[in-house]
C-alpha cells in the first residue's frame, strides 16, 4: 500500500529514489502553503510553520519529519494533542555545524571580510604591521551557551587552537570536561570571563533573547559572539547597538530572528560576518539529513517506533 506524503521540492536532488517507491508523493516548495487533505505524512523545511491550523487542515497525519534538528517551526503541544510525531535529524550535521561555527569564529577573530574587501576594492597598498590586526586564540577563552552534539564538538576543536573552553548548560558533561579540561560555569561567568561567546543552545521559551542588552553589557569589552544556533536567542537590535557602540569586537552570524530578513541595523553594523544558515550545508550532511527525515517517515508509517523522535 502506497502512502500519501507531502515532501519539501527542494529535498528531490538529495533523495535517492530507491528510498521513495513505496510513497505517494507531493512536493510542496517552500513558497507554496501547507494544503488541506488526507496526507498521512509532511516531511517540512525549517522554514515551514507546522501549527494548529495546518495540523487540523491534515486530519490524517501521523508524523512530521522536520529535515533539522531544531523544531521550533512545528507546534509540539498542538502535535501532541492530536497525535502526530515529530522527529529531527541530530548527529549527521553536528560536524558541519561545528565546522561552521570555527570557519565564523576564525573569520570574526582575524577579520576576514574585512580583508577581503580591501583587497576587493583596490585601496590595498600592502603589507602594513598594525592593519586589520585581529585577536590571537591561544591563551583566549572560548564560552559555550548550550553544550549538547554541536557546542562540544565546537569544544573539543578548542584544543587544538589554544582556548581555554567554558560552558554553560543545565547538565554537567563530565566525559566532555575530561577530554578538553572545559569547566561548566554559570552564564553569569561564562558572559564575564569569555573573549568568544558562541551559542549552541536550542530556541525555547527560555532561551529566547538570552543574549540581550543586558547579557551583552556583561560581556568582556572587545568579546566576539557567535550564533550558528537560532536567531531568536539574540535580540539583534540590541546587539546592532552593542556593535556600533564597539564594546563587542565582532559578531559571526549564521541564523537571524526573522530569516531571510535581517534586522537593517545589524546589516549596517561593523564587523559582522554574516552567513545564510549554512551550518549544516555541505553535501553529505544535506543528504544524511534528508534520508533520516523519510527513513523516519517509512517507519512510522510501516508501524514501527520512529527513529529520531523529538519526545
Ligand atoms: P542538543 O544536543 O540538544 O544540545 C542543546 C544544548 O543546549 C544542551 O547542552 C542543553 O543542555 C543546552 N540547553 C538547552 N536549554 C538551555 C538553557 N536554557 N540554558 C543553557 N543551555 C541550554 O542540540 P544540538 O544538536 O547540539 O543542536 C543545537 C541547536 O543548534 C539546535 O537546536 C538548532 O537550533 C541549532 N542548529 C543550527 C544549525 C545551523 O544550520 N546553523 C544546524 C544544526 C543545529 P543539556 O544538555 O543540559 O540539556
Amino acid at each position: 500500500m502506497t502512502h500519501r506524503v507531502l515532501i519539501a521540492a527542494e529535498l528531490r536532488n538529495l533523495l535517492e529514489p530507491s528510498q521513495l517507491t513505496d510513497l505517494d508523493i507531493t512536493w510542496i516548495s517552500a513558497d507554496q502553503p501547507t494544503p488541506k487533505g488526507d496526507w498521512v505524512a509532511i516531511v517540512p523545511l525549517l522554514s515551514r510553520w507546522v501549527g494548529g491550523t495546518e495540523l487540523k487542515n491534515l486530519p490524517k497525519l501521523r508524523i512530521v519529519a522536520n529535515v533539522a534538528v531544531g523544531y521550533n517551526n512545528v507546534d509540539l503541544v498542538a502535535a501532541e494533542m492530536r497525535g502526530v510525531l515529530v522527529t529531527n535529524t541530530p548527529g549527521v550535521l553536528t560536524d558541519a555545524t561545528a565546522d561552521l561555527t570555527w570557519a565564523l569564529i576564525l573569520a570574526t577573530a582575524r577579520r576576514l571580510v574585512e580583508g577581503v574587501d580591501l583587497v576587493r576594492s583596490g585601496r590595498w597598498t600592502g603589507w602594513h604591521p598594525e592593519q586589520l590586526l585581529g585577536l590571537e586564540l591561544r591563551g583566549r577563552t572560548l564560552g559555550l551557551l548550550g553544550a549538547g552534539r554541536i557546542g562540544q564538538a565546537v569544544g573539543r576543536r578548542a584544543p587544538a587552537f589554544g582556548l581555554r573552553v567554558l560552558y554553560a548548560a543545565r547538565t554537567p558533561k563530565p566525559d566532555f570536561e575530561r577530554d578538553t579540561g572545559a569547566i561548566r560555569v554559570d552564564i553569569g561567568r561564562l558572559l564575564a570571563e569569555s573573549d568568544i561567546v558562541s551559542l549552541h543552545a536550542p530556541s525555547t521559551p527560555e532561551t529566547k533573547g538570552i543574549i540581550n542588552a543586558d547579557t551583552l553589557a556583561r560581556m568582556k569589552s572587545g568579546a566576539i559572539l557567535i550564533n550558528t544556533a537560532r536567531g531568536d536567542l539574540v535580540r539583534e537590535e540590541a546587539l546592532a547597538a552593542a556593535l556600533e557602540r564597539g564594546h563587542l569586537g565582532a559578531a559571526g552570524l549564521d541564523v537571524y530572528t526573522d530569516e531571510p530578513a535581517i534586522h537593517p541595523r545589524l546589516l549596517a553594523a561593523p564587523r559582522t560576518v554574516l552567513l545564510p544558515h549554512i551550518g549544516s550545508a555541505t553535501a553529505e550532511t544535506r543528504r544524511q539529513m534528508a534520508a533520516i527525515a523519510v527513513a523516519n517517515v517509512e517507519a512510522v508509517l510501516g508501524g514501527k517506533p520512529p527513529l529520531t523522535p523529538v519526545y
